[in-house]
């Protein structure tokens, strides 16, 4: 029953994609009456009272209100943030550190606007100045990204056929 484990696009009632679910929970939604089928999976699932085709996309039947999704402040985030590149030289890098701009111990916040992605020679030449005390100077000046409403979607592994659901995807 692998099929159990295929992943299911949930689209709110105005086609926007709102979250990804499990064949099990789609199908309850559907018989329900909670949603509707707008595309198929495939195979068949057999329920204790019929059998129903595996979905692979459904529509929710009422508008839901998407969650406002705020970033944290997680090293991840950050990286992407700034697109896996030390802010002080500009080398892209899988191997960095989080540095904060004004040190830690010169009470420097853990906020957006404080830290940044460092490589690791840039990191340990900062060591526990400011950058201008350390002759460096950040190429972009590091801010809270804007919240995505897909940011959801973004570890997830899309099917091809959910393309023309997905805004992003073109
Ligand atoms: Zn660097």
């Amino acid at each position: 029953m692998g099929m159990l484990n295929a992943t299911v696009l949930v689209v709110n009632q105005n086609y926007e994609p709102l979250n990804i679910c499990g064949v099990r929970r789609a199908v309850v939604l559907l018989d329900r009456g909670k949603a509707e089928l707008i595309l198929n999976g495939r195979g068949e699932l057999r329920t204790p009272s019929t059998t129903v085709p595996i979905p692979s996309v459904i529509r929710l039947v009422h508008m839901v209100k998407r969650p406002f999704m705020k970033h944290r402040l997680a090293r991840r985030e950050v990286f992407m943030r700034d697109n896996y590149t030390c802010l002080y030289c500009g080398k892209q890098s899988r191997d960095l550190t989080i540095d904060h701009v004004v040190p830690r111990h010169r009470n420097g916040p853990h906020t957006w606007d404080n830290v940044v992605s460092a490589c690791i020679p840039c990191n340990h030449h900062k060591a526990g100045l400011t950058p201008a005390e350390a002759g460096m100077r950040l190429l972009k000046e590091p801010r809270a990204p804007r919240a995505n409403p897909y940011s959801l979607f973004q570890h997830r592994t899309l099917l091809e056929e959910w393309r023309p659901f997905l805004p992003w995807a073109g």
